[in-house]
């Protein structure tokens, strides 16, 4: 009853303003998703995984590495885009108004990147950023699982987060890094294993890190981190 719904609450396309009918859920027509929903192809710090351009620091890292020397327990961030247009409206659709089939587009999208940096890092084990269960109750999913599964890529819910904490976005940098120790566990061994981590978006990068700071105190050799989103720093 798709068309049903397009009568009674019409819906618009966020780039071009032209009318989705029949594609209700979605929130930009097939061509500026297309045009818009892209990876970012530029130099990315070695580090952090902040674009360099940015915030040009000396060669392969941005100027917040190098200034701060700040090290994290992670080897390595890629993304697929900047937390910004159709990205962030994607984004912010699927997790505050609840529209589900926008993270199996999202997921189709980034599919090839993520599988290629996934290939390239030889990763064994891709284990979703979890939700502690009284989100999960509240959003009814979790957006970086439903995320994956667009993209077809086999995951592994194996970390926990066991105290619910006041959310990231509400927080500065060091009050991020407070909010997330000791929340997460993980289920399952991952002694001698390469793994990535995946979120939606990556901001301080203070929860992947608690993350994978959790994964290498079980073992895991090396820990990647890929991302849907970056958020730059203000300039
Ligand atoms: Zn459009
Ligand atoms: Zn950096």
């Amino acid at each position: 009853m798709n068309w049903l719904l397009d009568l009674l609450f019409p819906e618009y396309c966020a780039a071009c303003g032209s009318f989705l009918f029949l594609n209700h859920h979605y929130i930009a027509c097939e061509e500026c998703w297309r045009r818009h929903f892209t990876p970012y192809r530029r130099k990315k710090c070695l580090s952090c995984g902040h674009p360099v351009e940015l915030l040009p620091g000396s060669g392969d890292y941005c100027k917040r590495c190098l200034t701060s020397g700040k090290v994290f327990e992670f080897d390595r961030v890629e993304f697929f885009a900047l937390y910004d247009g159709i990205v962030e409206i994607a984004l912010r659709a699927l997790k505050f108004e609840r529209k589900l089939p926008v993270a199996h587009s999202i997921g189709r999208t980034i599919a090839g990147h993520l599988k290629s940096f996934i290939l390239r890092n030889g990763v064994e084990v891709v284990i979703p950023v979890p939700l502690h269960k009284e989100s999960l109750r509240e959003r009814g999913f979790n957006q970086c699982e439903e995320i994956l599964k667009g993209s077809g890529i086999v995951f592994s819910p194996i970390l926990e987060k066991i105290y619910q904490t006041p959310r990231q976005s509400s927080l500065n940098e060091e009050e991020r890094e407070k909010n997330v120790k000791g929340v997460f566990r993980i289920t399952e061994k991952v002694k001698n294993k390469k793994v990535l981590v995946f979120d939606d978006i990556f901001t301080t990068g203070s929860t992947v890190n608690e993350i994978a700071k959790v994964l290498k105190e079980n073992g895991a050799t090396k820990v990647f981190v890929y991302t849907v989103a970056y958020t730059p720093v203000q300039r």
